[in-house]
């Protein structure tokens, strides 16, 4: 059998896999709960785990590539931080490594997603651009002289800076951009403002399509501040192209 890798993208709210094969192409998608990871990040190396092995289906795959959130030790395969998952400096490269009896890569989601846009996506050719995915977490890759721009880790994290509003944010800061415009933060704003319930963005998303006021004014709140984020970004990288996707 040809040589097949899993790619699994761990975010804050879910786990999702997919089989890889030599030509690049993705085949089967596998999808779970992310659960609460707690320092040492167990329970997600148990579900990062049990998604590779029911994707590979018995035949170990020749490489297992995984990307998280927060702040990432890429060179050093770990992950150093994460806010929406709450560990700390877990060996993720090594531990999986050790379960999956293969070379395993780890990366930022990010930046891994910034990557593949400059490889084979919106960014194809671009010198200076910027990758801004909204989703649990708002964080920015940035494409510097043609080339991902990591910073030892802590580069791109535009869902932390100030944006000018007064609610608080998971890494204990006010104003920060991802506290009013991640999908998470629309979802809870919008539950907070209105008292009722949604099952995410996706339900806001909806409700602004009908034109309910307070889904409006969420959405709209959201907007002007990935506006502002983009504008600073903008400033300072000179991006020739800004890609804004999905998290
Ligand atoms: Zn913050």
């Amino acid at each position: 059998m040809a040589p097949r890798v899993v790619a699994v993208d761990v975010g804050g709210t879910a786990v999702k896999a997919g089989l890889i094969d030599d030509g690049g192409r993705l085949g089967a998608v596998d999808r779970t709960v992310t659960p609460a990871a707690g320092l040492d990040g167990r329970p997600v190396i148990d579900a990062v785990e049990a998604v590779v092995r029911r994707l590979a289906d018995g035949a170990p795959p020749a490489a297992v590539g995984v990307v998280v959130p927060g702040i990432v030790d890429e060179a050093a395969g770990i992950a150093v931080h994460a806010e929406n998952l709450g560990w700390h400096d877990v060996a993720l490269r090594a531990l999986l490594a050790d379960r999956l009896g293969c070379p395993v890569a780890v990366g930022h989601d990010v930046r891994a997603g910034g990557l593949a846009e400059h490889r084979a996506g919106a960014l194809r050719g671009a010198e200076n651009a910027v990758f801004l995915p909204v989703g649990t977490g708002i964080a920015a890759a940035l494409v510097l002289g043609g080339r991902v721009f990591a910073g030892d880790g802590y580069a791109g994290e535009i869902g932390h800076v100030d944006v000018g509003h007064s609610l608080a944010c998971a890494c204990g800061g006010r104003g920060c951009l991802e506290a009013i415009a991640s999908a998470a933060a629309v979802a809870r704003r919008y539950t907070a403002v209105t008292g009722v319930a949604v099952g995410g963005s996706r339900d806001v998303a909806e409700l602004v399509r009908r034109g309910e006021p307070a889904a409006v004014a969420v959405w709209d709140d959201a907007l002007d501040a990935l506006a502002a984020g983009l504008a600073l970004l903008t400033g300072v990288v000179a991006p020739s192209v800004v890609a804004v996707g999905g998290g």
